[in-house]
């Protein structure tokens, strides 16, 4: 074996699957349960009973044995009926690959263009849906954080803006790659339908999907005829079988799992794990900054406000950044996102989930000692930078 610096525990700096804490992992290390009553039974109605304060709702919770795109899925076909159109809000490739997915079903889609650099425009928003007089439009499909361009969308903006035309579309939101990561308030905002997955912010391995649906999306089923036995939320919401709510075998493993990582961000608190996100993105854009200080090295997402707590898309101009990721990845054991679209040299950081200044930081130095080894001109340490935003977040001496 050639010598390398990379021996040691790996970091996977990409955003999802994202770091799974060892307290996760030590909860799903147990033997086969009964899976018809005792434990299982009650924690499953435990995590059921904490999803919905999760993405601050009262509303119902489905959980799926699938990753994001079944949770798609489920959307879906629990709401809308053959024919019927959505809009999808274009913002990087994630709300049109669910669109897609949507066509495939038979539902037809009217797309808005966005933009890799910027986030939808809710006026353009407003304007589609006036000029859809005959209503036609059933749901809209946006994501909050696009993972490929790490745009963070103002879904409340998009609220106001349904609102101010006065359309009565239903407003489904991805959150897959920003729950548990930044400020999501699905009642408060008049978001319709939620989904997520366990694997990003949740810090739970894939496997499990979450679809929360608002009153009026539980009215939309009534008439959904898209609706298939498998997503189903009729027997999913029943009382008698608890297997019912999975369909089948519960996902025994990944309910313990679920438990301990909501555990976790309970005792945490829900404010305090999103006042991280923001501290260690801010930290991680110091970074950017920094490096791009005397380099092509730049922010993908341009306006400041809509880059996202959860992951960041970093231009690097003519620098090969698939050559820095391998460098990355083979001699110093640190795993980084690869560029997704169409945005030229770019790699991808997420930072999700189970962090610390730490893990980030150390993350930040080894892309700089890669960017360094590769001839970037770095008079302004990113590493530096970083730390100096992340010490506003350390309590001052007394
Ligand atoms: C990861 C991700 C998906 C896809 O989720 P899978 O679990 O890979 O199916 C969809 N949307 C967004 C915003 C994502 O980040």
């Amino acid at each position: 074996m050639p010598r390398s610096l990379r021996h040691g525990r790996q970091m996977v700096s990409i955003p999802g699957p994202s770091v799974i804490p060892d307290r996760v992992l030590a909860a799903m290390h147990q033997p086969m349960p009964n899976i018809y009553e005792g434990e299982l039974i009650d924690t499953s109605n435990s995590v059921l009973n904490d999803l919905p304060a999760i993405a601050r709702t009262t509303g119902n919770v489905f959980i799926a044995v699938t990753n994001g795109h079944g949770a798609w899925e489920m959307a879906l076909t629990n709401t809308l009926s053959r024919g019927d159109k959505v809009l999808v809000l274009e913002s990087g490739v994630f709300a049109t690959n669910w669109g897609q997915m949507g066509e495939t079903m038979g539902i037809k889609t009217q797309t808005l263009p966005g933009a890799d650099r910027a986030p939808v425009d809710p006026d353009a928003v407003e304007t589609t849906l006036r000029a859809d007089k005959a209503g036609d439009i059933k749901a809209i499909l946006v994501v909050q954080v696009d993972t490929a361009t790490s745009v963070r969308n103002d879904i409340p903006a998009i609220r106001a803006a349904m609102d101010a035309a006065g359309h009565p579309a239903l407003l489904m939101v991805d959150c897959i790659a920003s729950l548990g990561c930044e400020r999501f308030e699905m009642d408060k905002w008049g978001v319709d339908v939620t989904v997520a997955g366990s694997q990003k912010g949740l810090m739970v391995p894939p496997g499990l999907a979450f679809v929360w649906a608002s009153p009026r999306a539980m009215q939309a089923y009534q008439s959904a005829d898209l609706r298939t036995g498998y997503w189903d939320w009729g027997p999913r919401s029943g009382e008698d079988a608890h297997y019912l709510r999975y369909c089948g075998t519960p996902p025994i493993q990944h309910i313990y799992a679920m438990r301990a990582a909501l555990d976790m961000l309970k005792e945490e608190g829900l404010e305090n794990v999103w006042w991280r996100h923001q501290v260690l993105a801010d930290a991680v854009r110091a970074a950017i900054d920094a490096w791009g200080h005397a380099s092509e090295i730049e922010h993908n997402i341009t306006s400041t406000a809509h880059r996202s707590n959860a992951v960041s898309t970093v231009l690097t101009g003519a620098l090969d950044a698939d050559r820095m990721r391998e460098i990355a990845e083979q001699e110093a054991g640190l795993v980084l996102g690869i560029n997704v679209g169409d945005l030229g040299n770019a790699f991808r950081i997420g930072h999700m989930g189970h962090l610390n200044p730490p893990m980030l930081l150390g993350t930040l130095g080894t892309v700089e000692a890669c960017l360094l080894q590769m001839g970037v001109a770095l008079p302004v340490s990113g590493v530096g930078a970083a730390a100096a935003e992340i010490a506003t977040g350390l309590s001052p001496a007394d």
